[in-house]
């Protein structure tokens, strides 16, 4: 497992009083309301000008069949293409390596994938080979269908730091631009899908939480790999930094 900072937002507490006349003000609107209504409307969101749809490495070789496989990753494809029709503004990434990067197990003399080495920015877990530049796995999944998406930002391409983060590389300092685009096209609302849960999506998820982002990630858009119980871990490191767990269906 790669370690890495808590991320956490630090949020400005309310006053007693602020959170006391907030609570009443909710109490007394949700009584007016029938059960039904309330719930229907707690969270339901219609993606406006400002939101993106951010689909995290949806490739071949994250699906079934592919080099990296995450178990059932093509069942989030129809999922992902009916909500790419809701959002106006849809970003893909594609983790896009050099051969033998320094992320392969076969890198690394005597080492096996899903083992670990010490990296000059941390630990880092070996993979398969995977996502190399240019090759047919590395391609986005031919089933996508959102011919209106905007922008493929790639990321890994420096041969010996990986990037789990579609905004920060894992040297934690190495930035992608994405963060500069986003805030170039006032894009202030983040909703992330795609591969893997445990990763690629839990840190963008941060980071993006950590550029100051509103951030949701959208839980049957998204399968993990779970590495030792690391899907629990990435749910809880997302709602620690704030990032939103919702589902596609509160999307409308
Ligand atoms: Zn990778």
């Amino acid at each position: 497992m790669v370690t890495r900072m808590a991320v956490k937002r630090v949020n400005k507490p309310l006053s007693a009083t602020t959170t006391r006349r907030r609570f009443l003000q909710c109490a007394s609107a949700a009584a007016l309301m029938p059960l039904a209504a309330r719930f229907a409307s707690a969270a339901q969101i219609t993606p406006d000008a400002d939101s993106v749809l951010l689909v995290i490495d949806v490739q071949n070789c994250f699906l079934p069949g592919g080099t990296l496989p995450v178990s059932d990753g093509d069942q989030i494809i129809p999922v992902i293409n009916a909500l790419g029709g809701k959002f106006e503004n849809v970003i893909f990434t594609q983790d896009w390596h050099t051969p033998g990067h320094a992320s392969f197990a076969s890198s690394h003399q005597g080492k096996a994938p899903f083992e670990t080495v010490e990296m000059p920015y941390g630990t880092q877990v070996l993979w398969p080979d995977h996502c190399v530049q240019g090759s047919r796995d590395a391609q986005l999944a031919d089933g996508l269908d959102i011919p209106h998406a905007q922008l493929i930002i790639r990321k890994g391409y420096h041969n010996e730091v990986d990037s789990y983060s579609t905004f920060v590389e894992a040297d934690g300092s190495t930035k992608t631009g994405l963060t500069g685009y986003l805030k170039e096209r006032g894009l202030s609302k983040v909703y992330v899908c795609g591969l893997a849960t445990d990763f690629c999506v839990s840190w963008s998820a941060q980071d993006a939480a950590a550029a100051g982002l509103s951030v949701s990630v959208i839980e049957d858009a998204c399968r993990g790999i779970d590495l030792d119980g690391s899907v629990l871990a990435a749910w809880k490191a997302m709602a620690d930094a704030g990032v939103a767990r919702i589902s596609s269906s509160d999307i409308v």
